[in-house]
């Protein structure tokens, strides 16, 4: 991942959200019975944002001040860029036959 050091946009410059508690709000998530994206497009969408010139360090985008751990979970969830939705590429196994 690209090292960057911004501050989000939204949030003061002495903020600070630990990486465990983001691991509590994804496990909180992905066990309230919301439709999620599958395992493997997840990851790749992570992937994908960790190149991303957008990513903040710790995983924030600066488009929409998400983390992405968690918008990548959305099953229907999109890449807010605006010159397009990075996660388009990846289309769900489910859907290629
Ligand atoms: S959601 Fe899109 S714009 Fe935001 S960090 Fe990920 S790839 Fe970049």
């Amino acid at each position: 991942m690209r090292s960057k050091s911004r501050p989000c946009p939204s949030c003061p410059d002495n903020s600070y959200v630990s990486s465990s508690y983001i691991d509590e709000l994804v496990e909180a998530k992905k066990n309230s019975g919301i439709d999620l994206a599958e395992e493997e497009i997840y990851r790749a969408r992570l992937l994908i944002c960790s190149d991303c010139d957008s990513c903040l360090k710790d995983m924030v985008c600066m488009k929409c001040g998400c983390f992405v751990q968690l918008r990548a979970l959305n099953k229907e969830g999109r890449c807010p860029h605006p010159e397009g939705n990075k996660w388009m590429k990846l289309v769900p196994s489910s859907e290629t036959g």
